[in-house]
């Protein structure tokens, strides 16, 4: 008498009566696995909740392009991959404040000194803004898009560069005006709150900008300063 195969023996050349304990054991096996299943995605739930409480969630999506006030002289980066890459920012979780660490220059020349990073290669940085010491304010790089400046933070921050007269790093009162406006007004866009306003420090530990690390209460004063929650 010829042996009974079905199908799936078939492919694997098992004969059916040696099949079929196995058959119940794979169905035994299968009923167990919906409580271990269910308990994998009760757990991965519970992981993402706790990323999203560590990270803090979303706090807006910045996919569409956001029309920057008069104020600001828009002079965007030519797009390269060492100051501009063109790479999407979806959402913004906060600003980060440096300086530019080169006293005397403007905005203008640091501007250009990230332009020219698509020829010189010499090192991928730029910043959404530059803050000049006569508090002109310049945008470099678009807002729905990354800029390299503020380290693992560039994928969900706003970075802001200021020019600052000499070693101490301390801005200009111009430049403090200007820097208080503009943060404002990311606040108000963004829906920003105190603790989402950074020093490059607050990421890195790196001192920058240098007063505001050698003087925190000074920081402290400029963050009493913003208006938060206006909308
Ligand atoms: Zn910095």
């Amino acid at each position: 008498m010829p042996q009974l195969y079905d199908q799936e023996q078939e492919r694997r050349g098992v004969p059916r009566a040696a099949a079929r304990p196995r058959r119940r054991r794979r169905r035994r096996r299968r009923r167990n696995r919906g409580p271990l299943l269910f308990t994998a995605v009760i757990l991965l739930g519970a992981a993402v909740i706790a990323w999203n409480a560590r990270n803090g969630a979303p706090k807006n999506n910045n996919t569409g392009e956001i029309e920057v006030p008069e104020w600001i002289v828009q002079d965007l980066l030519p797009l390269n991959q060492w100051s501009r890459p063109g790479d999407a920012l979806p959402q913004v979780n906060g600003v980060v404040v440096h300086y530019v660490g080169n006293p005397g220059t403007t905005a203008e020349q640091n501007r250009s000194y990230f332009a020219y990073l698509a020829e010189t290669h010499e090192t991928s940085a730029s910043s959404h803004f530059v803050v000049g010491m006569d508090g002109t304010v310049i945008q470099c790089v678009l807002l729905n898009e990354i800029s390299y400046c503020s380290n693992h933070r560039n994928a969900d921050t706003i970075a802001i560069e200021c020019c600052h007269p000499d070693e101490t790093g301390k801005f200009t009162g111009e430049t403090m005006d200007a820097l208080t406006r503009l943060v404002d007004w990311l606040i108000g866009t963004y829906g920003l709150e105190r603790e989402d306003i950074l020093r490059h420090y607050d990421v890195t530990g790196k001192e920058c900008p240098k007063y505001f690390c050698d003087y925190p209460d000074q920081w402290e004063k400029f963050l009493d300063g913003l208006t938060f929650g206006a909308k």
